[in-house]
């Protein structure tokens, strides 16, 4: 196996460039794939560590957006004060994220392209409609992150692109994270979401809901929150829409059946909360 460590963008490409793309594998955090090696899977051809691109590194905030690089760890979002101030969801998800050795290595880069249906920072990212910036040899492209992702471990990345950081536009709304596991720490969800809402007498005026681990992508429940904003259904009785957007397997977590129940029961206790003015916990 080929290794190179390339310290600019412009390197990255000459390296990637001059062998055949199905034969490089990028390493960032190594938390998904040297697990991934050391259970057997073949090493690959030419690994490529980007985690000396400056061009992938740094939080950013505008007017509008901030910009979190792809190569930004777990625990640096967990600890920004801009994020802090405006996504606190993200920061929630960081926080339930693994422990604290994985939290400073694994990059939301690597979280992004990895595409686990339960992957942690996935639903707060759809939730604030994240857009994924991607560079490759052919110059920068954006792309929303429900779009970005296809399907289990599947992106539209590709040959020889990487993310380079996720954009996130400025809201005025709160937000919040869910995560169960089966146990406290260092666990794979057995169902996650994130909220973002605004209330306005009594009333739901804005709600978007990420759901993972319960269809083979992070799903928006949007049949859910059209009933609550825009029809002024109660909570009780939309909640069974749920099950228009979702589609649960059976794995060695949990059967899709609790996964069903689990999330509508903790989602529907937790928009409860917040239309009497809790936190929703
Ligand atoms: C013990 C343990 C606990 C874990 N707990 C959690 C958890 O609680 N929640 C959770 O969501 N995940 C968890 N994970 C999974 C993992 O930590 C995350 O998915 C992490 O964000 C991956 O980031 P990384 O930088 O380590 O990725 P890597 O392993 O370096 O890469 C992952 C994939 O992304 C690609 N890649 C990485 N960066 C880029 C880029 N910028 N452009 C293009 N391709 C790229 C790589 O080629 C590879 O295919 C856990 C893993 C372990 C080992």
């Amino acid at each position: 196996m080929k290794y190179n460590r390339p310290r600019s963008l412009a390197q990255y490409f000459e390296q990637a460039g001059a062998v055949p793309a199905a034969g490089v594998t990028v390493l960032a955090g190594g938390t998904d794939l040297m697990p991934g090696y050391e259970n057997g899977r073949p090493l690959p051809v030419h690994l490529l560590d980007i985690k000396a691109l400056p061009e992938l590194r740094g939080i950013v905030e505008r007017d509008h957006e901030i910009e979190i690089g792809a190569l930004t760890t777990i625990e640096q979002i967990r600890a920004n004060s801009a994020i802090n101030t405006l996504f606190t969801a993200l920061v929630e998800a960081a926080d339930q994220f693994a422990g604290p050795q994985i939290r400073h290595r694994a990059t939301i880069g690597g979280n992004l392209v990895n595409a686990s249906p339960a992957g942690d920072t996935l639903p707060p990212l759809y939730a604030y409609g994240a857009v994924v910036k991607i560079t490759g040899p052919a110059g920068e492209r954006t792309v929303p992150l429900e779009e970005f992702i296809t399907g289990p471990g599947q992106t539209t990345l590709a040959p020889g692109e990487l993310v380079q950081s996720v954009i996130l536009p400025k809201l005025r709304h709160r937000s919040l994270f869910y995560k169960l596991g089966l146990r406290q720490a260092m666990a794979i969800a057995v169902v996650n979401f994130a909220i973002t809402y605004a209330v306005k007498n009594g009333a739901f005026s804005h709600l978007a809901i990420a759901a993972g681990a319960v269809a083979p992508k992070v799903v928006l429940l949007d049949t859910l929150t059209e009933a609550l904003v825009s029809r002024g259904a109660t909570i009780d009785d939309a909640m069974h829409l749920v099950d228009n957007d979702i589609s649960p397997i059976d794995d060695l977590r949990a059967p899709a059946d609790y996964r069903r129940t689990v999330l509508k029961n903790v989602l529907a206790y937790t928009l409860r909360n917040l239309l009497g003015g809790g936190n929703g916990r």
